[in-house]
């Protein structure tokens, strides 16, 4: 047990600790990255392996028991399974999981079962290879199939889709997604567009919004209804297929933000302490711990840092200003 629970102004108590091991993706989303001169941080500012495995270590003693790696692409980490096993082997550590796009995913999905990992989330917003392209600027749709073939085959049990939903682009999309989805036993979850793209080129009118997902899957393939949420904190709002069919979530952050009940505190790969996604201050871990700092202190910001954590985030009001760091750069 903890000594003394992550706690913020609004007795929000934090659990759930995402840590991101890169700002490099070899593909391009583009709500996510620029196409061309995408800047990314010099390899010397990013945390190895001992400073994450001790920051970890020292969360764990303030009550963090969930991790998520994630980037920029955790997998063009180099190594990437040893840190997922030194994560894995950490005490107190209830919950690990992993978020990629699934393109390296038939060379790693089983190294990385074999190091501890047991949950994936693997991104993918189309089965159409023409839209994949335009969305990622890259022609890896096969490879991200064959990426969750080999996580099926590695032993992985709830494999989850996520796909970002993005008006007039991915409505094709949904049906066919869903329908694979349940044919092959993985959870879509779809993610309404947030305003995190490089380019600023996100406003309202372009997210697909989790009503319209939930009325389109109703009509053409099953009734889905809400399943009453065990863990109110938890963001995907789930639903069932009235058939029998499996689930579905919706990270809703545009049209039902969950801000009151968020649980989460993020690292980026620079060594950043974040209490929100879409937060404008930041506190410097990296430079604590490469200071000679203790884990008192340590334990110390991070405290500091979710006392200070904000209501939320204020996407749907005017004052909403998008944070200087895009999607790639924080963590998603
Ligand atoms: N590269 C990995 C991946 O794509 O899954 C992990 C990092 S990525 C930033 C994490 C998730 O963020 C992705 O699964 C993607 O669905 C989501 N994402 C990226 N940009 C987004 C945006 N502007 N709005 C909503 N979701 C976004
Ligand atoms: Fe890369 Fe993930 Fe961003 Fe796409 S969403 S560019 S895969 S980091």
């Amino acid at each position: 047990m903890p000594l003394a629970p992550l706690v913020d102004s609004l007795g929000r108590v934090h659990d759930n600790l995402r840590i991101s091991v890169t700002d490099r993706c070899n593909i391009r989303c583009f709500y996510c990255m620029p196409e061309h001169d995408v800047h990314f941080v010099e390899r010397r500012e990013i945390l190895d392996f001992e400073e994450i495995e001790r920051f970890v270590r020292i969360a764990v003693t303030l009550g963090i028991n969930k991790l998520r790696v994630t980037g920029g692409e955790p997998l063009v980490r180099r190594d990437i399974p040893v840190l997922i096993r030194r994560l894995s082997a950490i005490p107190g550590i209830r919950d690990l999981a992993l978020t990629t796009n699934g393109v390296l995913l038939p060379q790693l999905a089983g190294p990385l079962y074999e190091a501890g990992l047991r949950r994936l989330n693997v991104h993918i917003d189309t089965l159409d290879r023409e839209r994949f392209l335009r969305i990622t600027r890259r022609d890896d749709l096969d490879k991200v199939l064959e990426g969750l073939e080999a996580a099926k085959r590695a032993g992985y049990s709830r494999i989850k889709l996520n796909a970002v939903a993005v008006k007039n682009l991915v409505e094709p999309d949904i049906v066919p997604l869903a329908r694979f989805a349940r044919e092959n036993g993985f959870e879509v979850r779809y993610i309404e567009f947030m305003p995190l793209d490089a380019q600023n080129l996100w406003d309202r009118s372009k997210v697909l919004l989790a009503d319209q997902i939930i009325e389109t899957l109703s009509r053409e393939i099953s009734p889905l209804r809400p399943i009453p949420d065990p863990d109110p904190r938890a963001p995907a709002t789930e639903y069932e297929y009235a058939d029998g069919g499996g689930t579905v979530g919706f990270i809703a952050s545009v049209s039902r933000p969950f801000c009151l009940n968020c649980n989460r505190v993020r690292l980026t790969a620079d060594g950043k302490l974040r209490y929100c996604l879409f937060a404008i201050e930041e506190d410097d871990v990296k430079g604590l711990m490469r200071s000679g700092a203790s884990d008192e202190q340590i334990a110390a910001l991070i405290r500091r840092n979710i006392a200070g954590k904000w209501e939320g985030h204020e996407i749907n009001s005017t004052r909403f200003v998008a944070p200087p760091r895009p999607m790639y750069s924080i963590g998603g």
